[in-house]
């Protein structure tokens, strides 16, 4: 299974692939099971849909590494209209962002000024109306960087939450650190391929840190500081441990919240919101899929078999 997973992160990062593969009919539709569609309206009738059973959205649009200014700039402009129009609609969604494709790589105060105005796009006058502008945490050479945009950002504004990999030896000393700040936290088991010398191999130990983790954001000092933590998994033994545990600990459940991808563990999404639970789901939409989906099959290589299936669907 390493293996398979392997063979999908390198293909994520394949330009040759990308351009050949998303042409084909069977892939397209394999991948329009984790995506409600390439454009924005696509993406706000699936959170309109989920806001019927009580679940927020994430809206991301896809997309990383940008080369040019101009590019950055126009993912933010369209992030902008798409604040406007989950805001006239008055949808419960909350957008979440890569720092690369708002131009990290090219210049990072650039970067800033970009999330920066998405950040304040998402201020209300209202606190309780105001939504969180989510950092997506990618690769380990980004992580330093997008920590320290965090926390500059994090000194102007409240609405601002950042993503932490499970899978990440140093993340234990991140989320103490993101605990002092009081910070939005996201906690995810990660997506990327990391060497051993910085992540966890093992798969077990990975679900351990990832416990550990979440006990440390729910925990009383985080909930002294004003942390809001988001348990991002789809792994339903994981999310039985942190609910039983989280009642052990008297935390209320409107206070516990989860996060999962759009089409996967629909009835589990479903299942914590009708129980009482935040859940919420991220719904990603954009032409530019591919290393994406490809990371979604590395996640779980039995959904190519999905993939092959639609090889020979009409
Ligand atoms: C809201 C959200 C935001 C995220 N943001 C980031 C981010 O910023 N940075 C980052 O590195 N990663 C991010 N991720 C991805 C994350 O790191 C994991 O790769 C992903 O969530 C799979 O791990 P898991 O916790 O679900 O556990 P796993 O142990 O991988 O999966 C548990 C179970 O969930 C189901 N499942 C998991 N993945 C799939 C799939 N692709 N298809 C079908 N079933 C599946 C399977 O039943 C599996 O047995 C995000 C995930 C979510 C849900």
């Amino acid at each position: 299974m390493n293996i398979l997973r392997n063979i999908f992160l390198k293909a994520s990062q394949s330009a040759w692939l990308r351009d050949r593969a998303t042409r084909l009919g069977f892939v397209r539709r394999t991948a329009g099971r984790f995506l409600p569609g390439e454009d924005a309206d696509a993406a706000l009738a699936a959170a309109r849909n989920l806001a019927d059973s009580r679940v927020i959205s994430l809206l991301t649009h896809l997309g990383e590494n940008v080369s040019s200014r101009p590019e950055a700039e126009a993912v933010t402009t369209q992030y902008l209209d798409l604040l406007a129009r989950v805001r006239a609609a008055g949808l419960p969604c909350e957008i979440s962002v890569k720092l690369t494709q708002l131009g990290l790589d090219l210049d990072a105060d650039f970067c800033f000024a970009n999330v920066t105005k998405l950040i304040e796009a998402s201020v209300s006058a209202d606190p309780a109306a105001s939504k969180t502008l989510w950092i997506d945490m990618e690769q380990s050479p980004y992580i330093d960087v997008t920590l320290e945009l965090y926390a500059r950002a994090r000194r102007n504004f409240r609405n601002v939450g950042v993503c932490v990999q499970a899978y990440l030896y140093r993340t234990e000393k991140d989320v103490a650190s993101l605990i002092a700040q009081g910070a939005t936290v996201r906690l995810v088991k990660g997506a990327y391929s990391e060497p051993a010398e910085i992540a966890y191999p093992k798969k077990s130990d990975v679900d351990d840190s990832y416990f550990r983790l979440a006990q440390a954001l729910l925990g009383p000092e985080a909930r002294r500081a004003g942390v809001r933590a988001a348990m991002a998994t789809h792994d339903t033994r994981l999310i039985a441990r942190i609910t039983e545990w989280a009642a052990v600990q008297q935390i209320p459940r409107d206070e516990v919240e989860f996060a999962m991808l759009y089409g996967i563990q629909r009835a589990e999404q479903l299942r914590l919101a009708a129980e009482g639970y935040r859940s919420c789901v991220l719904i990603s939409y954009g032409s530019y899929w591919f290393p994406w989906f490809m990371r979604r099959l590395a996640e779980r290589p039995a959904n190519a078999w999905f993939l092959a299936r639609n090889l020979f669907a009409k």
